[in-house]
């Protein structure tokens, strides 16, 4: 299947299937804001539990907070965000589409990719086995001049954003002819810069009412607590704050559906450490995130590392975990690290001292920080594409199942009754409430079997229960496995302690320790 026609139809089974409406739906929805409906809300509950946990859980060194979307609109100005918190945009006036500048230069340098990657996979087919692809783009004179373009612009994109030089940004858009894709012309404005943060007034207009800011990420509100867990946690160096919150920001293009949101959640975790140690701590945790998503199983080449060439002011050194979504490899979470930079900030904004006092040392630093920051929105997309699958089943029709890791999956197991009658929904009725305590049971007696199986597939149920008129003389019932369609007979009493492992989210967390 087209790669395209993938996400499509993602899209599509996310509304179909109750996992994720667009806000506002009878009013048209409202531009990169979206809900999730009842299956979404589970598969997103468990994404973040399974974060939580593995976290909070599994380490006694790290604790959690939930501090508020409002903050001081002076935490906004110490941590740049007020002067620097901006993305060039640029408008093409005869479609009058909005575009980032950084985004249309970064498609273009794409394209110089995909046309090499079109050569070499050429030559690859021509050569076939004795093929060398490393000698091939030394050599080949396409190829190389594909690639000198390519890294010449690259670099000249790089300078430009360096130097924040929107005039430069501009002339690179026009020297590379690049189109609006909607109009084909390339009528461009000027770049101008466009600050991301959402405002609004606290306090009536009469009082003096105060500028505050929708928070842009939810770091800040760990930076300005570190000292108040600190104290009241006794908590010693090296130690983590987690937190799961709501961040919202002004997105200039908004597509690719839940990807990139205007109100949108992340998982973030600051590890606090000593000055000198932090790149130790950054290697610490690049290995476990990239683990963390891998022991969901959806394959290790699903994932890849991006070190960034160009660092925030704040970082010295960065990665993003990056997973291959339908429509490329794209970040899915980052870890910085963040130096002292923003607590320096905040101390120097608020005028006190929120220094640590290290009793090992016997003297006072301000800690340097590792971040790793994920969207729970983008997890939840790439866990959705790979999890996407159609199937010709044996009678020659499709089913659309999706593979979600049972730990993940919305719902753990389907009762369902043969027949609506007999007695069977009321035996259904007794093993729904024997295992509701234990895990998320689903109840359906509507449709035929085979109906409701592929309900079940579509939505990743892992397993289905048929109870039949057999059921009702020996208590067993007919087990089918979400994936290899297997069939068996299984005792009652026996569902509890076969499942429940397999089905929760401690059976993935082990996998990380
Ligand atoms: P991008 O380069 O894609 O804009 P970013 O580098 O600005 O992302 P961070 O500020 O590092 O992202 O945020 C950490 C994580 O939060 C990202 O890896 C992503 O998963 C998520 N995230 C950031 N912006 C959005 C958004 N607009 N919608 C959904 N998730 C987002």
């Amino acid at each position: 299947m087209a790669q395209d026609d993938v996400f499509k139809k993602v899209v599509a089974h996310c509304k179909e299937y109750g996992f994720v409406f667009p806000s506002s739906d009878i009013y048209d929805g409202l531009g990169a804001v979206y809900d999730y409906g009842q299956m979404g809300v589970e598969l997103k509950n468990n994404i973040k539990t399974y974060w939580w946990q593995s976290m909070v859980l599994l380490h006694d060194n790290i604790v959690g907070i939930d501090s508020a979307i409002f903050m001081h609109p002076t935490i906004w100005k110490a941590s740049g965000h007020v002067d620097a918190f901006n993305d060039p945009l640029i408008d093409n006036r005869d479609s009058k589409k909005r575009y980032r500048a950084d985004v249309l230069i970064e498609e273009q340098i794409a394209k110089y990719d995909e046309k090499i990657e079109k050569e070499v996979a050429k030559a690859a087919k021509r050569f076939g086995e004795s093929f060398d692809r490393e000698m091939f783009c030394q050599t080949n004179p396409k190829v190389l001049a594909e690639k000198a373009k390519r890294d010449a612009l690259h670099e000249r994109f790089s300078v430009a954003m360096n130097n924040v030089d929107l005039e430069e940004l501009r002339q690179i858009i026009v020297d590379e002819e690049i189109a609006c894709p909607i109009s084909g012309t390339r009528n461009w404005t000027e770049v101008r810069q466009f600050n991301l943060m959402f405002s609004t007034e606290m306090g009536s207009t009469a009082d003096g009412a105060m500028k505050v800011y929708l928070r842009p990420e939810t770091a800040q509100g760990i930076f300005v607590n570190y000292l108040n867990v600190q104290k009241t946690g006794r908590m010693r160096i090296p130690f983590g704050i987690a937190q799961i919150g709501k961040a919202f920001r002004n997105e200039i293009v908004a597509r690719q559906f839940i990807f990139r949101m205007r109100e949108f959640e992340q998982m973030e975790m600051q590890f606090f450490v000593q000055p000198g140690k932090e790149m130790e701590w950054f290697e610490h945790w690049k290995a476990f995130r990239l683990k963390w998503h891998k022991a969901l199983g959806f394959g290790d080449a699903m994932y890849r590392y991006h070190d960034h060439e160009k660092l925030a002011h704040y970082a010295n050194a960065a990665t993003d975990i990056e997973f291959k979504m339908p429509f490329g490899f794209k970040e899915v979470e980052g870890i910085h690290s963040r130096t002292n930079f923003d607590l320096s900030q905040h101390e120097k904004y608020c005028g006190k001292n929120i220094k640590y006092f290290d009793p090992e040392l016997n003297e006072s630093y301000t800690p340097y920080v590792i971040e790793t920051s994920i969207g729970v929105d983008r997890m939840f997309l790439s866990v959705m594409c790979a999890a996407y699958t159609e199937e010709t089943v044996s009678n020659g029709e499709t089913r659309v199942v999706l593979k979600l890791p049972a730990a993940l999956a919305p719902v753990k197991l389907a009762v369902l009754p043969l027949v609506k009658k007999d007695g069977l929904p009321e035996k259904a009725r007794e093993i729904m409430n024997e295992l509701k305590f234990s895990f998320n049971c689903y109840y359906e007696e509507k449709d035929s079997i085979g109906k409701r199986y592929r309900r079940m597939d579509a939505i990743g149920t892992p397993y289905c229960v048929t109870v039949d008129h057999q059921t009702l003389e020996d208590n067993m019932v007919t087990l089918r496995d979400r994936d290899t369609m297997e069939q068996k007979r299984v005792a009652i009493a026996d569902l509890r302690e076969m499942l429940q492992d397999k089905v929760s989210i401690t059976s993935v967390l082990k996998k990380l320790s």
